[in-house]
């Protein structure tokens, strides 16, 4: 008589929250094939279109005909092959940092740097809306946890004021369902003059922001000392797969003697880090695809505004519009979907409470054309999900 998932799965979609995951048929790209249906896509974070660019493919195809395809074993045993190291080296470089550690995924990145650097006895702050993984990372590490209001210096520096032990500040640097930055000149100062370490998760940064792609911390120029602890994920606008931490060569080691989501897992396909080696490259120096997301993005806000939409304070291509309700947010997705354009609602727990919403997101691969059709197709579908709200 116990676990009734029935139960539990009938409450879930009472709520609206029900969840089911779209059938892709194809490659990312402006235009999908979703459950058979051709569709105009606004939901990926493939932000410079770099998940199908030819050259990337071409460099997987390589590096699985030279490397095989599975990485074989952990890093620490025998599984840390020529193209994790050299990716490593390219990361290293291109964030400023003298070390870089290269990950499967981004949430295993956020589990092993928190947890190799605070334990019980000391204490992780995190801002209120930080992704899952970080959240997830703060409560396994069994440091003492708490988390300030979004993005305020003075929710941080009142939990500061009464931290124990070893003080990690957790945010991160584009929020990943708001499209905000994190104010790091205010935060990162606050820690530091209370002796705390500062860790940036930048999964959506790095690419579309910065003139070289370097993310909020070239946005910002911190450095190694505002920024003990980088982190970037290579699934979003890298276009493949992954995460590194990049920071000290003290951390770097800390972090290969100490995280077990680093020691006990194997390595990812050298293939993907030779496709990484490649889309590296094509991110920072192919800036026409930024600058042509700034266009789509400041058209976007413009058309958005003058049609009564409610916009959240983004500059990056991720750009929601805030429904609050789940169920309206469900009805306006289905109504876009009916008029060929697919964008997700995103509803709590991944937001809060009341914050229900369509994450609008746009890439490099998106024409102006396209970005019109949705905002023609918002204009008419918006007032119909608005109307009693
Ligand atoms: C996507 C994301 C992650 C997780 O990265 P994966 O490589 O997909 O596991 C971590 N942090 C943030 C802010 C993200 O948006």
């Amino acid at each position: 008589m116990t676990f009734d998932l029935a139960t539990r799965l009938a409450e879930r979609r009472a709520a609206h929250l029900y969840r089911q995951r779209p059938l892709l048929e194809g490659p990312q790209g402006s235009e999908v094939v979703v459950d058979g249906q051709a569709l105009l896509a606004f939901c990926s974070n493939d932000y410079l279109g770099l998940a199908n660019h030819p050259e990337v493919i071409a460099a997987m195809r390589a590096g699985a005909g030279r490397w095989g395809v599975g990485g074989g074993a952990s890093h620490l045993v025998i599984g840390h092959s020529t193209p994790h190291h050299e990716l490593e080296e390219a990361l290293a470089e291109f964030t400023g940092r003298p070390r870089a550690l290269l990950f499967s995924t981004g949430y295993m990145a956020n589990l092993a740097a928190v947890t190799a650097l605070v334990g019980q006895g000391d204490t992780v702050l995190e801002d209120r809306l930080n992704h899952a993984s970080l959240l997830d990372a703060g409560l396994l590490s069994g440091a003492r946890f708490s988390r300030y209001l979004h993005n305020d210096a003075v929710s941080l520096s009142k939990r500061l004021e009464r931290a124990e032990g070893n003080t990690l500040v957790v945010s991160d640097g584009v929020f990943s369902m708001d499209g905000d930055l994190a104010d790091l000149p205010t935060l990162c100062a606050e820690a530091r003059s209370k002796g705390a370490w500062m860790m940036v998760d930048d999964a959506h940064g790095f690419g579309p922001l910065g003139a070289t792609g370097g993310g909020i911390v070239e946005h910002f120029g911190m450095g190694l000392d505002d920024v003990p602890v980088l982190v970037g994920t290579l699934g979003k606008a890298f276009g493949t797969a992954g995460a590194f931490v990049a920071g000290s060569e003290e951390l770097i080691e800390t972090l290969i003697q100490f995280a077990r989501p680093y020691i006990y897992t194997t390595s990812q396909p050298p293939a993907v880090a030779c496709a990484t080696l490649r889309s590296l490259e094509l991110l920072r120096t192919e800036s026409w695809r930024r600058d042509h997301l700034n266009k789509l993005i400041g058209r976007f806000r413009a058309g958005a505004a003058e049609i009564g939409l409610s916009l959240m304070d983004s500059p990056t291509p991720i750009q929601p519009l805030l429904v609050g309700d789940s169920e309206r947010a469900l009805q306006l997705s289905a109504l876009l979907k009916e008029r060929g354009l697919l964008v997700g609602a995103i509803r709590p727990p991944t937001v809060p409470a009341g914050g229900a919403r369509l994450r609008v997101t746009f890439s490099a691969l998106h024409s102006e054309a396209q970005l019109e059709r949705l905002l023609d197709a918002l204009a008419e579908c918006w007032p119909q999900v608005n109307r009693d709200a």
